[in-house]
């Protein structure tokens, strides 16, 4: 009887974020790639502005492409930790015969992805990426540390149906490259904010010590070790279900990962440290629209005033 109880109310779940996913996204038969709505899209807009009122002072603005440098995010070492998720770029690169031969076979029923060949590009797998080459190759970091604003459209790999799960989202991120205090300080202001951010949104949420899905078995020392240094923090939010709700934004600690890479130092010749939070633009929306219903008139007047809606 309980178990059948609970089973049905799974069901009427389901069924609930499938008719908020149908009134959110248009469909493109792939999973986890869709069009989105007018009005899902004024929500995006209006967080990106709300999350740009407390951008830090002094922040330096970059907005990138949703493509990136092949070889920068080889040497970020991304292959050995998430090569499961990554997007690669690969075009036809031969001559005009080459090309066309290929395309031909193609018109008569004949494969043509077997001619393709990687390009210099990957599909940007998080914002912050590009960020490091590009101040390293500066010089020194300042006393005190530098704070960075980026954002781009970012593509992973985890094809679902969820509807907090997409190939490709927005990410927004404010990105901290200074001391360890310095990032430490900076890292835990915005867990703080960013409840403060939460409770002004009508959001429920939870903040939890979290790892990053590392590949295979290799991997999962990796995130046992991650956690044990708390290099990573998430704000929850239950949108699917209390047990499993989703990550929508997280707070990270690189440690000196990336200083090392790319030579980053500090003024006094140390390695820069670095951190960054990350907030999750489309699981956001999701959130606010799970959390206050489908149509944005009906929300809380506070929420709708926050958000100029
Ligand atoms: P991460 O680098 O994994 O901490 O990701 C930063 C933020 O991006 C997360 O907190 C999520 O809000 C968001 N994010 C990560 N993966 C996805 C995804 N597959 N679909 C939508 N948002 C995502
Ligand atoms: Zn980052």
């Amino acid at each position: 009887m309980f178990a059948n109880a609970m089973a049905a109310e799974r069901a009427g779940e389901e069924e609930r974020l499938e008719r908020l996913a149908a009134s959110l996204f248009h469909p493109t038969g792939v999973d986890g790639v869709y069009g989105r709505t007018g009005a899902y899209e004024s929500v995006v807009e209006a967080l990106t502005a709300l999350i740009t009122r407390h951008r830090p002072a002094g922040a330096e603005v970059f907005r990138f492409p949703p493509v990136m440098s092949r070889k920068h995010l080889e040497r970020h070492g991304y292959l050995k930790s998430f090569p499961n998720l990554l997007g690669c770029v690969s075009c036809l690169c031969g001559s005009e015969s080459e090309i066309l031969g290929v395309v031909n076979r193609f018109e008569e029923g004949e494969p043509w992805t077997q001619s393709l060949e990687a390009a210099d590009l990957v599909l940007a797998p998080a914002a912050c990426y590009p960020v490091y080459p590009l101040v390293a190759a500066r010089g020194p970091i300042p006393r005190g540390g530098q704070v960075f604003d980026v954002a781009a459209e970012c593509f992973r790999r985890e094809p679902s149906r969820d509807i907090d799960r997409f190939q490709t989202f927005r990410m927004r991120e404010y990105v901290c490259i200074g001391s360890p205090e310095e990032i430490q300080a900076f890292r835990g202001a915005w867990i703080d904010r960013a409840q403060q951010l939460a409770d002004d949104l009508g959001l429920p949420y939870r903040i939890d010590l979290a790892s990053d899905p590392f590949f295979g078995r290799g991997g999962q020392i990796l995130a046992i070790s991650a956690i044990q240094q708390e290099l990573k923090f998430e704000l929850l939010i239950p949108v699917r279900s209390e047990e499993r709700p989703t990550a929508c934004m997280s707070f990270n600690y690189h440690r000196e990962h990336f200083g090392h890479i790319w030579d980053l130092v500090t003024e006094d010749g140390t390695v820069a440290h670095t951190g960054c939070v990350a907030f999750g633009m489309d699981r956001l929306a999701v959130a606010l629209f799970a959390t206050h219903g489908t149509r944005t008139a009906d929300w809380p007047a506070a929420v709708r005033e926050i958000l100029n809606l």
